[in-house]
């Protein structure tokens, strides 16, 4: 059997400003680094098994408070039952490219909030996997967005930075649809916003 590492209550939310702080390089993948990811992990499906609604797709170590650029990714996106990640060590963004498009987006550690985030439609990514090898991914759609929002969890941010405009927020309701969000008095007044 696995060790239990983590569950849900391991994932950190806004406005615990950890999240917006920087992640350091993983400098060498020793055991401890394993079980850190391992714990992402089991938080991540912990989490899920909560959610009615939502999957976990992906999560950065910033996310259970851990500051390791280090990220997890759903090996598969269509099938919920399928409950393997894919791990990114120092994962770095080396090209943007094609349009910025507009879409939902939300994040387990910004809790029932969505905004309509921009991004770009490709990207090329650099890292390690968790043995320590080189990979380059060249994605588009929504494994690009994916790892835009990843990558910026590493860097300090959410998605809730990108969402400029003040009519795309909106909240998850109990019965799994989205209702658009007043900015001034259910936006600004949630302390998802940066000072
Ligand atoms: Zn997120």
């Amino acid at each position: 059997m696995t060790k239990k590492l983590g569950s849900a209550k391991d994932i950190i939310t806004l406005p615990n400003p950890t999240l917006w702080q920087l992640s350091e390089d993983v400098k060498e993948i020793t055991p401890e680094i394993l079980e850190i990811i391992e714990k992402m992990k089991q938080a991540a499906i912990d989490w899920e098994d909560g959610r009615e609604h939502e999957v976990s797709v992906a999560l950065a170590a910033v996310q259970i408070g851990i500051l390791k650029n280090i990220v997890i990714i759903r090996s598969n996106f269509d099938d919920k039952s399928v409950k393997d990640f894919d791990v990114l060590i120092n994962p770095k963004i080396i090209r943007k490219e094609g349009k910025i498009v507009s879409d939902f987006e939300g994040c387990l550690s910004v809790k029932d909030f969505y905004g309509k985030t921009p991004r770009y439609n490709k990207v090329r990514v650099k890292a390690k996997n968790e043995k320590g090898q080189d990979i380059k991914i060249k994605a588009k759609g929504f494994l690009a967005r994916v790892l835009q929002h990843e990558i910026d969890h590493s860097n300090g941010m959410t998605f809730v930075d990108h969402v400029k405009n003040h009519h795309h927020f909106y909240k998850l309701q109990t019965n799994g649809e989205l209702k658009n969000l007043d900015y001034e008095t259910e936006v600004k007044t949630s302390g998802i916003l940066r000072d």
